[in-house]
């Protein structure tokens, strides 16, 4: 039952962040799609279910060459092509489309077509951090775009180099708001005078805590392993599995981070206000008493 699970999340991570002609190797022929996708609807301007259209979408096109329709089961230089399309659940006015090619013979699945685009957006709460190294993640993904796993690897690896410093000031920030942790922030500070951001990685790390670390994954432990890996060695698909993998951490730290911040900003706030009107009614009992 788990690994049907892992299949299908498999295939909703395949559809929903995969770029173009990023191969995706199969056992077995996914003879089921998702019924639902979580994607960000345009139209609410919110994270929402998308449901896989029934009759038109979830179907195998029926594609025709010149000698007639395709069969299933294609070859590798003639692979079957799938179209799926699915429409936010809420509204039904935003939608994605998505045309796969499944080449049998060699177990690779791929889309060759997508509408909306696979987007080249820097998320917003990155756009700040990144400074004039905006230039070298646009083209990180410029390249992921294309499946070409190397550019993309050299490009994101420079990016985590060059903005590793701003990561771990964020990280302190996040360590002083919750308290307890002076002596990991010093520890950092002392890291930051080096120039060696695998180091770096591997201190935050150890030191994450537990509100930046959903399930127990430790996004610092992926970004030190990704960057203690010598790409030289690896092929363009094991590149873009680096990649993809650096840019879904550092995402999730940058945004994490902030919302802590934000939340811990907005409740001390709150509590200090609190804290305030506490003191007033204090101090007019006393009054009144005195
Ligand atoms: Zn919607």
């Amino acid at each position: 039952m788990a690994d049907k699970a892992d299949k299908a999340e498999e295939l909703s991570t395949f559809l929903v962040s995969y770029p173009l002609y990023r191969r995706l190797t199969f056992e077995g022929i996914p003879v089921r799609w998702p019924d639902m996708l979580q994607l960000r609807c345009e139209h609410c301007g919110a994270e929402r279910t998308f449901d896989g259209e029934e009759d038109k979408g979830l179907a195998y096109m029926n594609v025709r060459t010149p000698t007639g329709p395709l069969r299933a089961g294609g070859t590798d230089s003639l692979p079957t092509l799938v179209y799926l399309k699915y429409v936010c659940h809420v509204c039904a006015l935003d939608s994605r489309s998505y045309f796969l090619a499944i080449s049998y013979g060699s177990k690779v699945l791929r889309k060759v077509g997508q509408v909306p685009p696979w987007s080249l957006a820097v998320p917003p709460a990155l756009d700040k951090l990144l400074g004039p190294d905006k230039t070298y993640y646009r083209r990180a993904l410029t390249c992921m775009s294309q499946s070409y796993g190397l550019g993309a690897c050299a490009y994101f690896r420079r990016v985590i180099e060059n903005t590793m410093d701003d990561v771990l000031d964020r990280l302190k920030a996040v360590l002083e708001q919750e308290g307890g942790g002076e002596g990991a922030i010093k520890r950092l500070e002392e890291v930051q005078k080096s120039k060696n951001a695998v180091e770096k990685a591997r201190l935050a790390a150890e030191v994450c805590p537990p509100s930046l670390r959903p399930g127990g994954f430790n996004a610092f432990v992926i970004l030190h392993d990704e960057l203690s890996r010598g790409i030289h060695t690896l092929d363009e698909e094991q590149c873009m599995e680096t990649a993809s993998s650096m840019k879904t951490c550092l995402e999730y730290l940058i945004r994490r981070m902030a919302e802590r911040q934000q939340e811990g900003t907005e409740f001390q706030a709150a509590a200090k206000q609190i804290m305030d009107r506490r003191s007033k009614r204090k101090a007019g009992k006393k009054g009144r008493e005195a």
